[in-house]
């Protein structure tokens, strides 16, 4: 089963699909997570991208495409995978679709309101790296004693900003599933429990 996952900052897409994938036997690929790990390994690839990050662009669909693809193909990817963070724009669903088979876009759907509270929550620890949320923590300190901050990006006005920015780009990407039959809403306004359960359910049904 080939999935993407689709949805706006703070509506827990990342964790759900680490969660998923674990139970379903999926890769789950983070194109964020890829890039990263390709411009550390020095790949070709990860260097062609390096560049363009450098010199201040966006790297180009045709890099990430070809990572992306060098992965689908590999053996881990064998049973399936969730494509998160991927395609962002029409033009990635496009060139995507060109390649794979998707079989499903599960699009995760929250009240602005709720997303942007969920963001005000979050807080990361600057020496470890851990994530936590501010409601659940006793005090302000990580495990490893370092105080918890909050990253620039969620702040209020650039959380705000970010999703606007998202909706904007991926307006014509819900489309587009949608035109090609393959668009799933779910209600994300949920426990993490609850929303894993209404995706299961739908996987039931999808691999009959
Ligand atoms: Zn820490």
């Amino acid at each position: 089963m080939n999935l993407v996952f689709l949805g706006p900052p703070g509506v827990g897409k990342g964790s759900l699909a680490v969660r998923i994938a674990s139970e379903y036997n999926l890769l789950h690929i983070s194109t964020g997570d890829m890039l990263r790990a390709e411009i550390a390994a020095g790949t070709e690839l990860g260097r062609l991208a390096e560049k363009y990050i450098n010199d201040g662009n966006l790297v180009p669909d045709s890099v990430i495409i070809d990572m992306l693809l060098a992965k689908l193909e590999s053996e881990s990817a064998s049973n399936g995978y969730i494509l998160d963070g991927f395609p962002r724009t029409l033009n990635q669903a496009r060139e995507l679709d060109k390649h794979v088979r998707i079989d499903a876009a599960i699009s995760l759907e929250a009240p602005e309101a709720v997303l942007l509270d969920r963001i005000a929550n979050r807080r990361v620890c600057p020496a470890c790296g851990k994530g936590h949320i501010a409601h659940k923590m006793n005090g302000r300190l990580c495990d490893c004693g370092a105080e918890v901050v909050t990253r620039d990006d969620d702040k209020a006005e650039v959380a705000k900003a970010r999703l606007e920015t998202h909706n904007r780009l991926t307006a014509p990407v819900l489309d587009y599933y949608k035109d090609t039959g393959k668009l799933i809403s779910v209600d994300a306004n949920d426990t993490m429990e609850g929303v894993a359960n209404k995706v299961q359910r739908i996987l039931e049904e999808l691999g009959r």
